[in-house]
Parts: structure tokens; C-alpha cells; sequence
């Protein structure tokens, strides 16, 4: 129910209720001493970095990780003490700044371990192996390699991790490429620890390997977007979590108007009606993070309940909808573009689905410009200065 709501024309609700929910059913559904990483990288998906990774320390998460340094330290600046993990690339030069903020460093491979070693700056790094994904990594097979990083100075090897490619399709193809990336993991580490190299914390699963594969005696495994409560999209996973979805999407109408059969509107007049229509301007477009696409391919949004088609072409800050079957229609009034509306719910997914992509696309594209609001600071109306981005 939307009793009150931000002043802004367009805002991103955020339940962080169901964002601990989600940290609590993805935890329990782990190995016994696996914990739960939260992913955070890209804003949290859309859901704002700093108030989601405060939230989940509150529900006792203990380690993130981001893709940057840049978010890593905004997450300092925002008093996160906890581990932070860098997934992606970061400049050797860098170095002074992953000490100087406790970060770790994830490894891309050996000449990014021996020129972060180079440095000469004690750091803390995990080891990604290539287990088959062959994007980052040292290949997990080539212990001469691991050896040899194990050998330089100034790394403190913490952590070795490995990730997933395929885990999300349900094609047996899939599932035994999954298998053998699980068991080069597994063989990596056991050559290790039996060469005496601690390969301390271990990490293979993401959201769609904690769907579809058993628990696996890691240490930590990280969700990204199970933890903000929806798929990807695609095939539903095969070990079914109860999960809720974290963030709403709304916006307002700004106008309404009644135009005669025969009519163009927007951009290239590329609406056209066919009989009378009643068409509201509602306030957020592609600057927003939309996809332009979206009416073309079948866009709706919900209005008093009800689902209204997106039409003609999408404007940067403003879209067109046809709410000829909503006569209550009027300025002012919230319209919702993912989430609930009274009975009615447009999901994420669908949304993703419609502009052919996958939802953590869609998710983290929705732009600064909508601030964020956490759910239950509604009905003070200025709540959405507290996490104004
Ligand atoms: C983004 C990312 C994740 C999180 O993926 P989800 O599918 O969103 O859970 C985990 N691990 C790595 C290495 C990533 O890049």
C-alpha cells in the first residue's frame, strides 16, 4: 500500500527488512561454516551501497565485495570496518590505497600478482583461479604458477576463489561444465593445502550457485542478486529460496490528456490512435536508466492497481502511457514500474525480460537520479534526503 510518499517525480524504494530477510534464507541455506559474502559492487545493484551493506552488518554479515576501489572506499568513508573484497582489476599503482584502507585485493592473474608485489607494500589478496570461466585468474591447474605466486614478497595470500559461468542454465551441458569447474576448485585447494599453502577463506558460489548446486564446504559464498531478492531472469532456480524482492521502482504522472482518433504524440509522433485515447505523461525516462526500448517491446506500468501500456517512443526524463481504462487518472498520482501496487506487482524480471536483458542489468543501470527511500521512513515524506545519492 503507498500511504505517503517522497516528494520526488521518480524514486527507488528500498526494503531493507526484506534485504535482511534475504541475507538471513541465503545464509541458512549454506554449508555449515560457509558464510554469507554480500555482493555490493555497482551501488548494490541499483539499491544504494552504503545503506546495504550498514543494513546487512546489522544482520550480521561480515564480508563484502564490490568491483572497484573507488566503491570499496566509499565504503570505508561510510564506516564499514568490515572485510571488503575488491573482485575486479585494480592498478598495481593502487597499492598505497588498498593498505591505507585494509581492502583486499582479488588477484587477476600471476603478472597481477607479481606487479602488485612489485609495489612493495605489504597487501591482503585472494587468489581467483580459472576453473573454466577464463576471464580472471590463474588457471587452476597450473600449480607452477600458484607456487610461484605463493613465492613473492609483500602478497599475504588470504583467500582463493574461483567463479561460477554457467551454474544459472539448467542444460546438462551446463550442469557438467558446472561440475568440473566445482572439482578444479576442490583440487586446487586440496594440491595446496597438501604442499602446505593455506589457502584460507575459500569461495566459489555466487546467487545461481547457491540455486543450483548443493552447499559446498566453502568458507563464503557471494550473492549478489539473490540477496536483492530476484532471479536473473530466465529458468527458475532449482533449489527455490524464499526470497523478497528489495526495491520498487515509482514515478509520477505529471499530466493527463484525452486525445481524438487520428492523433500522434511524442517523438516522431510514433504513437497513433486509433480511437480516443487518454494518455498520462509519467515522470521518469531513459536518463532514469530505462531502457529507450521499453514501449516498443511491450513496457507497462501499474497505475491505481491496474496495468497500463508504455507507448510511443521513451523521452530521456519522461515516457507516454495509454490510461484510457484508468478514468481516475490524474496528476500527481504514484505510478509503479517495478513492485507492488495495492493487488497488482510488476516484478523485476518482467521488466528485464521485456528490453531482452537479464535483471542485475536492469538493476544496476537506475540512474543517480532517482534517489532512494527506504521503505518504512515513508510517511516521513522527507525521508528520501537521508539517502538522497
Ligand atoms: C558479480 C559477481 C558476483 C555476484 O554475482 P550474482 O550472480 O549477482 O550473485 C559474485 N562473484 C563475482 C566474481 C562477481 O563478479
Amino acid at each position: 500500500m503507498l500511504t505517503a510518499q517522497p516528494r520526488s517525480r521518480a524514486w527507488r524504494e528500498i526494503d531493507l527488512e526484506a534485504l535482511a530477510h534475504n541475507a538471513r534464507v541465503l545464509q541458512a541455506s549454506l554449508a555449515p561454516g560457509c558464510r554469507l559474502m554480500a555482493v555490493v559492487k555497482a551501488d548494490a545493484y541499483g539499491h544504494g551501497a552504503a545503506q546495504v551493506a550498514l543494513r546487512l552488518r546489522r544482520a550480521g554479515v561480515k564480508s563484502f565485495a564490490v568491483a572497484c576501489l573507488d566503491e570499496a572506499i566509499s565504503l570505508r568513508l561510510h564506516g564499514l570496518e568490515e572485510e571488503v573484497l575488491i573482485l575486479g582489476y585494480t592498478p598495481p599503482e593502487e597499492a598505497p590505497a588498498l593498505a591505507r584502507w585494509n581492502l583486499v585485493q582479488a588477484v587477476a592473474d600471476e603478472a597481477h600478482a607479481a606487479a602488485l608485489a612489485a609495489q612493495g607494500i605489504p597487501l591482503r589478496v585472494h587468489l581467483a583461479l580459472d576453473t573454466g570461466m577464463h576471464r580472471l585468474g590463474i588457471p587452476a591447474d597450473d600449480h607452477a604458477a600458484l607456487a610461484r605466486v605463493w613465492e613473492l614478497p609483500n602478497l599475504s595470500v588470504e583467500g582463493v576463489f574461483s567463479h561460477l559461468c554457467v551454474s544459472d542454465s539448467p542444460q546438462p551441458e551446463a550442469r557438467s561444465y558446472t561440475h568440473d569447474q566445482v572439482e578444479r576448485f576442490f583440487a586446487a585447494a586440496a594440491w595446496m593445502k597438501a604442499r602446505g599453502l593455506d589457502p584460507g577463506e575459500t569461495h566459489l558460489q555466487a546467487s545461481y550457485g547457491i540455486w543450483n548446486l548443493p552447499p559446498l564446504p566453502c568458507t563464503w559464498a557471494r550473492a549478489g542478486i539473490a540477496l536483492y531478492g530476484v532471479t536473473s531472469g530466465g529458468t527458475p532456480p532449482r533449489r527455490p529460496l524464499d526470497l523478497k524482492p528489495v526495491l520498487s521502482l515509482r514515478a509520477r504522472v505529471a499530466s493527463v490528456r484525452t486525445l481524438p482518433a487520428g492523433a500522434g504524440a511524442g517523438y516522431g509522433l510514433a504513437f497513433r490512435t486509433d480511437r480516443p485515447r487518454r494518455l498520462a505523461t509519467v515522470t521518469i525516462g531513459y536518463a532514469d536508466g530505462l531502457s529507450r526500448a521499453l514501449p516498443e517491446q511491450g513496457g507497462q506500468v501499474l497505475l491505481h492497481g491496474q496495468r497500463c501500456p508504455m507507448v510511443g517512443r521513451m523521452c530521456m526524463d519522461q515516457l507516454l502511457v495509454d490510461v484510457t481504462a484508468v478514468p481516475e487518472a490524474a496528476a500527481g498520482d504514484v505510478v509503479t514500474l517495478i513492485g507492488w501496487d495495492g493487488p497488482a506487482y510488476l516484478a523485476a524480471e518482467e521488466m528485464a525480460s521485456v528490453c531482452g536483458t537479464i535483471t542485475n542489468e536492469l538493476l544496476s543501470r537506475l540512474g543517480p537520479r532517482l534517489p532512494i527511500v527506504t521503505a518504512p521512513q515513508q510517511a516521513g515524506a522527507c525521508a528520501a534526503a537521508e539517502f538522497a545519492v
